[in-house]
């Protein structure tokens, strides 16, 4: 099983809605697609989408990433040393987990493929199915309500909140509003993508805490960087806090458990690079005793079966929040995770469960869908507000 070829393909579809956090707002989501082709003909998929604020990854650099660095080096490698071909992605170059995440979901959907098994069963088949939140972006007050009450009607029972931007006695209004619409059943996890100063944090928090707004966790309250502040604030509050942002690589997850800086964390495949690294990171959360979100970029159904798969099959992944593929005006992917309301179904073929024939003509002349693939993506529709 050598791999034979790896070929890229640049994608975008528009969202139904913009979504909005304290980093930025998405009209369109783009990705790379990335196929690898092994001498028999096997066929293995991943994606690659260009969180700039995030991960630092563009269209261009994923591109060069794939093509010009990790494909001449992986091209010859046998599947069957998986191992091998693992180390030689994570050494190839410095950063770009986007790229490596989507050479990396390839290289398991034929893994599982080899074995005959659902990636999710090959991974430790922990259940078959999951249940993912609904994100509400940031808006004005009455808007964020609106929207809340939308995805609750339509039995969404989590909705995760952005929140960050603005003073904070705007962000209480915020969760005053949806709180008041939804009522007490469904569950609400705030957001904050780095929006707040560790001391505004834990005054916020102490304000929700006291307005009885019961908050399930907090994201990310502080900047990515500042590890010190994560931990003051999980040391003065009473609500779970958790790590986005702040951890890509293992190491960075090391060092926030060591410090017992936060409560739990959020994992996704484009900070740490696929699925290889994300075992090792959640492997390592639980041995803290610190349960794990996965969740994902604003990615295609493509990325989300990968970060499913992985999601699924480990009894220490408690949350999941996959709602981006929802949030497309169009499904590109044939075949994948299947979407009931908020329940997702885990596919039963082998491997990631696509569908290779009619994943096959993305970006080709006649697919019906060429007006979706970039033919060049120097303009990037992404606005960093
Ligand atoms: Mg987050």
């Amino acid at each position: 099983m050598l791999i034979r070829s790896i070929e890229t393909t640049p994608v975008a579809v528009p969202l139904t809605k913009p979504f909005k956090t304290a980093l930025r707002t998405v009209h369109t989501a783009y990705a790379v697609y990335v196929k690898v082709t092994c001498e028999d003909g096997r066929v293995g998929w991943g994606e690659a989408v260009p969180t700039h604020v995030i991960t630092g990854d563009s269209m261009g650099s994923i591109t060069y990433a794939i093509n010009e660095v990790m494909a001449p080096q992986l091209i010859g490698l046998d599947i069957r040393q998986c191992e091998v071909i693992f180390q030689t992605l994570n050494r190839s170059m410095v950063g770009n987990t986007s790229a490596k995440a989507a050479v990396d979901m390839a290289i398991h959907d034929l893994l599982g493929q080899l074995a005959g098994m659902p990636l999710y069963q090959y991974l430790g088949g922990y259940c078959k199915k999951i249940e993912t939140g609904f994100t509400v972006s940031v808006n004005d007050y009455t808007e964020m309500a609106d929207d809340a009450e939308r995805y609750v009607s339509n039995n969404f029972s989590v909705l995760k909140v952005k929140v960050g931007i603005g003073d904070i006695s705007e962000d209480i209004a915020r969760i005053k509003a949806i709180r008041g619409r939804v009522g007490s059943t469904p569950r609400i996890r705030l957001d904050a993508n780095q929006g707040w100063q560790a001391k505004e944090a834990v005054r916020a928090i102490g304000l929700l805490e006291d307005a009885g707004m019961d908050i399930e966790l907090i994201e990310q309250p502080v900047h990515a960087d500042d590890i010190e502040g994560l931990k003051y604030v999980t040391d003065r509050t009473l609500t779970p806090i958790m790590a986005d942002e702040s951890v890509f690589s293992v190491q960075d997850a090391l060092r926030i458990l060591q410090l017992r800086a936060v409560d739990l964390m959020n994992i996704k495949l484009m900070k740490s690079g696929g699925i290889h690294q994300a075992i090792k990171i959640n492997a390592l959360a639980e041995s803290y005793g610190v349960a794990c979100m996965v969740g994902s970029m604003i990615e295609t159904k493509l990325g989300v079966t990968a970060a499913a798969h992985f999601a699924a099959s480990q009894p220490n992944i408690t949350r999941f929040d996959f709602d981006a593929p929802l949030m497309l005006a169009q499904d590109l992917v044939a075949g994948g995770i299947v979407y009931e309301g908020r329940v997702i179904h885990l596919p039963e073929l082998p491997g990631l469960g696509l569908d290779d024939a009619r994943m096959g003509l993305i970006g080709k002349e006649g697919d019906g869908g060429e007006h979706m693939v970039l033919r060049g993506f120097g303009g990037d529709s992404v606005d960093v507000t």
